[in-house]
């Protein structure tokens, strides 16, 4: 089932989860190990997450250098289906432009609807860590719209070989990022928000946000959103604070601002595990004024915390 009818069915705000796909060499037993305790809560979907592999450079003894794949996460499509089959739930897997050519893209397409998928979280990718710039491949998409095009083509029986007849079994329902402080390249928030607009226009059924700690910065986010013409549903990103080295590490890696009763309340913590309980309590807090605000859905990054999670969406169901 779509996103959007989950959402358009729904009496109150949905749950869903995002999870990323275990390191290689890991089972699937690592996934189920980590959504196991959360499906009490009946989420509507759950997100799976799409990674580029990683490289570093290693000497060689003679000075020369290799490159070597650190750290790789494949199987989002395969995930994907675990979950449905495992769970009887919607799985969201997310694409990405970073990496890939176009038809590769148009085969993941392919797999997805064979699968009975019928959702797709529609993105760009970030640079790899050792890179400063995002590099499209040079047969992919440079920006998110132009992989959501390539969706909706296929959505609309338009597939790059032309050989190829007919439709998707499944026409995807299209979920794109938003940024409540700004995309981080964008050059101001109205400049994002045009591009945002464009990715609506092009199809898109509804956005998901960048995580922050500031409800104020999602309510003003929808607010010129809807000035802006854009009516989908915004479904806010929700993350815990875990970690005192959280406190830069997310600024400096997602771009977002960190409340300054948060950040003070988090520094008197002598130890990780009170941080965690700081933001567990503001998280809980976040979650009950979004819920009461009318939000669609809750969507948490679980990231390694489901215990936190589980906290959070027990207290406010
Ligand atoms: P775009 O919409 O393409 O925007 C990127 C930048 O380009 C923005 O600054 C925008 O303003 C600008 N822009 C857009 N169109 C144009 C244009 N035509 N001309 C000039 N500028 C333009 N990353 C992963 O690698 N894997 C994931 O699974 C993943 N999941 C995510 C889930 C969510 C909910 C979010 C919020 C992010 C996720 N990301 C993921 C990170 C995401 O890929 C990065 O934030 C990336 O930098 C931007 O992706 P986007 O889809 O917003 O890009």
């Amino acid at each position: 089932m779509k996103v959007t009818e989950h959402i358009n069915q729904a009496k109150d705000t949905l749950i869903s989860f995002e999870i990323l796909p275990p390191l290689k060499g890991k089972s699937i037993e690592s996934i189920y190990d980590h959504l196991d305790p959360l499906m009490e809560f009946k989420p509507s979907y759950i997100n799976v997450t799409y990674h580029r592999s990683e490289h570093m450079f290693k000497k060689r003894a003679d000075g020369s250098f290799d490159k070597v794949e650190i750290r790789k996460r494949p199987g989002t499509v395969g995930i994907c289906a675990a979950i449905m089959n495992h769970y009887s739930i919607d799985a969201v897997p997310h694409l990405i432009c970073g990496g890939f050519s176009k038809e590769e893209t148009e085969n993941a397409l392919i797999d997805l609807s064979f699968l009975g998928i019928d959702n797709v979280l529609v993105l760009r990718g970030d640079a790899p860590k050792n890179e400063t710039f995002f590099e499209a491949h040079p047969n992919g998409h440079r920006y998110a719209l132009e992989l959501l095009n390539q969706v909706v083509h296929m959505n609309n029986g338009i597939y790059l070989e032309e050989d190829l007849q007919g439709g998707l079994k499944t026409k995807f329902c299209i979920g794109v990022a938003g940024y409540p402080e700004k995309h981080f390249e964008a050059p101001n928030l109205q400049t994002d928000l045009g591009y945002l607009k464009r990715k609506v226009e092009g199809g898109a059924d509804y956005i998901v946000t960048q995580m922050f700690f500031d409800n104020k910065k999602f309510f003003d986010f929808v607010n010129r959103c809807r000035e802006a013409g854009i009516t989908v549903p915004i479904i806010p990103g929700l993350k815990p604070l875990t970690t005192k080295k959280q406190l830069t590490v997310l600024p400096r890696t997602f771009h977002v601002d960190m409340p300054d009763e948060l950040a003070e309340e988090a520094l008197k913590c002598k130890t990780d595990k009170e941080v965690e309980v700081v933001g567990t309590e503001w998280l809980i807090q976040q979650s009950k004024e979004l819920k009461a605000a009318g939000v669609p859905v809750l969507h948490y990054y679980t990231l390694g915390k489901p215990h936190v999670i589980h906290k959070v969406v027990s207290t406010i169901r």
